[in-house]
């Protein structure tokens, strides 16, 4: 069976973003350039041209139901669409409590634009080094943690996304926190 085949049967043909039963398009998730069945998904027409710019906002809160998916590409792709929309409450609250698997953060985190810089909640650039205070609580993916608002993250570092910076809080463990939860001190 070919991918596409096997994708049309996975998603049931509609849409693995926002479930509309309408004519479908295999989409790769970069960074992968080719469609296979791990790395791509199903999408219409609508999502196909807003998958890396959202402009229809309200179409997007489909995903509050697709971020749910059981296939890593659709998580993946929900996680930076949320990731784009975060100035929408909803996005915000949708990627508080959703949950991914370490390999599919690495994969949701590389596959972002990387030219861009980060930036706290201020909007003021971030750089590597710089000290940051979390502005509000921010459950640690994966547990049952969570860094508490107001915690201090000294000597920041950057890595490939732009959205994120990691560093260490109170001298304990290392950790990613998105940039825009964070203001500069
Ligand atoms: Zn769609």
């Amino acid at each position: 069976m070919s991918s596409e085949a096997t994708m049309l049967e996975r998603c049931q043909s509609k849409c693995e973003l926002c479930a509309a039963e309408a004519p479908l398009t295999a989409f790769a998730v970069p960074p992968h350039s080719h469609v296979t069945v791990d790395y791509a998904i199903m999408v219409c027409d609508k999502c196909l041209g807003e998958i890396e710019d959202p402009q229809d906002i309200n179409h997007w809160r489909c995903l509050n139901d697709s971020m749910w998916s059981q296939v890593p590409a659709v998580q993946v792709t929900a996680w930076r669409q949320l990731t784009r929309l975060n100035s929408e409450t909803w996005a915000q609250d949708a990627l508080d409590i959703m949950y991914m698997e370490e390999d599919q953060m690495n994969w949701a985190m590389t596959g972002m634009s990387a030219d861009d810089k980060p930036f706290d909640c201020n909007g003021v650039e971030l750089k590597k080094g710089d000290d940051v205070t979390v502005i509000k609580d921010l459950p640690v993916k994966g547990t049952n943690q969570v860094i508490k608002q107001g915690t201090v993250i000294r000597g920041i570092s950057i890595g490939n996304d732009p959205k994120l910076v990691s560093g260490k809080a109170n001298g304990g463990q290392s950790m990613y926190v998105i940039a825009e939860f964070t203001r500069k001190k």
